[in-house]
């Protein structure tokens, strides 16, 4: 099991943007919150700011960079004013980054673990 740490997302996120998204700043925020029924969400709020809001555990440390990486891609959906959804566009990203060890899928099904 990973703890989700501050950093380590912080860290991902901006290897991520740099390798991939190229995206301001701003959409990089990372939160860190005990989330109901989904792994993490990617969010655009009505002023124009955005989060990636991450589950406070995941059952691996590959498996949290698995969706902090799904999660980007909705940013990267929201800076180019694309739909939100796992469309086309959203998968092509899914070869680029497998080959850094990313693995996109559509959804991470797995029990919660508290
Ligand atoms: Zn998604």
């Amino acid at each position: 099991m990973y703890k989700t740490d501050w950093q380590d997302a912080k860290r991902e996120a901006n290897f991520i943007n740099r390798k991939f998204f190229r995206l301001p700043k701003h959409y990089l925020k990372i939160r860190i919150r005990k989330l109901g029924n989904v792994w993490a969400y990617a969010e655009e709020t009505d002023d124009g700011d955005h989060f990636t809001v991450m589950h406070t555990h995941y059952p691996s440390y590959g498996f949290f960079r698995n969706v902090l990486a799904h999660e980007l891609i909705h940013q990267w959906q929201y800076y180019h004013k694309l739909t939100g959804t796992h469309d086309k566009k959203f998968f092509t990203w899914r070869k680029p980054m497998l080959e850094y060890g990313y693995e996109i899928l559509k959804e991470y099904p797995c029990d919660k673990v508290d």
